[in-house]
């Protein structure tokens, strides 16, 4: 239940590079709020100066954002209004305004969002490539296995996939989105709304050889196309073709169907009829038996 004498916490989109992209609704609400928790209050204090806007200012940021949720919920709780913003774009898309969010919904305050910049967005509408199904990996774990289990992960993704990079690791990412998606289309979002801003649509080995040539330099996010089912299909039928009748039934049965389950699966694999595999194990079966 939220307390109606409590503040509410207002997450506002800033801009991604270009200033002009803050909306009114946004200037307004960091106007009236009684406090605004920023990321980097150095960079924050550039924007807010920009616009004119003097208020008291409180970081929040990945390193204290439990204590300090907790910190802005007790004031919020005593009427105060917070608003959060981050280095850029949309806070809780990959940085800590989720946190707060979460906390501040468990402890009953308002929450409420001021949509805007966001990298995610502006470089899937600006790629060209589907954007009716996909997914988001944010940035991709820094830590070894957990990166390799979400890339294996990655592998038959069919929709299509956004990742953030930050320019010094965007080589070792590409390299490594190739060895487990193979040559895919991609497009290389750079520098988005700012003066230097470029798309590059290519093959993720083009991708690879062009940053080897050109260090990367500014604030990337990678589109990669997903998967095509033709290929999942065709490949997942040569697979299955390769394997004979008895292992393929086998393989589902060990899985606990029951023999009509698996004949099911089988002819779905195959791409042919269930009575076909009916016969087909009928013949095998005769031809042991003699
Ligand atoms: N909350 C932000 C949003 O709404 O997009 C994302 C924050 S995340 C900590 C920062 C990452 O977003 C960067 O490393 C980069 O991958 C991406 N990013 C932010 N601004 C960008 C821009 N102008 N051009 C390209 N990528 C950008």
């Amino acid at each position: 239940m939220s307390d109606r004498n409590a503040g509410t916490l207002y997450l506002c989109a800033t801009p991604i590079g270009n200033l002009s992209d803050i909306s009114e609704r946004v200037l307004e609400t960091l106007r009236s709020v009684d406090v605004i928790a920023a990321e980097d209050t150095r960079n924050s204090i550039k924007l807010l100066n920009h616009f004119d806007i003097k208020k008291p200012l409180t970081s929040y940021h990945e390193y204290n954002r439990y204590d300090k949720a907790n910190e802005l919920i007790d004031m919020m709780r005593q009427g105060a209004d917070v608003a959060v913003i981050t280095d850029a774009g949309t806070p809780a898309i990959s940085d800590p305004g989720q946190v707060l969010a979460d906390m501040c919904h468990a402890a009953g305050i308002t929450v409420t969002a001021l949509p805007g910049p966001c990298a995610l967005i502006t470089a899937l509408a600006m790629s060209g490539i589907d954007s009716r199904r996909f997914v988001f990996e944010g940035f991709l774990p820094p830590d070894k296995k957990e990166r390799r289990q979400i890339l294996g992960m990655l592998e038959d993704e069919m929709r299509t996939v956004v990742v953030y990079e930050a320019p010094h690791h965007l080589l070792a990412t590409l390299e490594q989105l190739y060895e487990h998606l193979g040559d895919r289309n991609i497009a290389v979002c750079r520098e988005l709304t700012k003066k230097f801003e470029e798309v590059k649509r290519m093959r993720l080995c083009e991708a690879i050889g062009f940053y080897k040539a050109n260090e990367p330099r500014g604030e990337f996010v990678l589109v990669i196309e997903g998967r095509s089912s033709e290929e999942l299909m065709k490949e997942k039928e040569d697979k299955f073709r390769a394997m004979d009748l008895e292992e393929h039934m086998s393989m589902y049965e060990s899985q606990g169907m029951d023999h009509k389950e698996a004949m099911k699966m089988v002819a779905a694999d195959r791409g042919v009829s269930k009575r076909d595999i009916y016969n087909q194990l009928i013949i095998e079966s005769n031809g042991r038996s003699n």
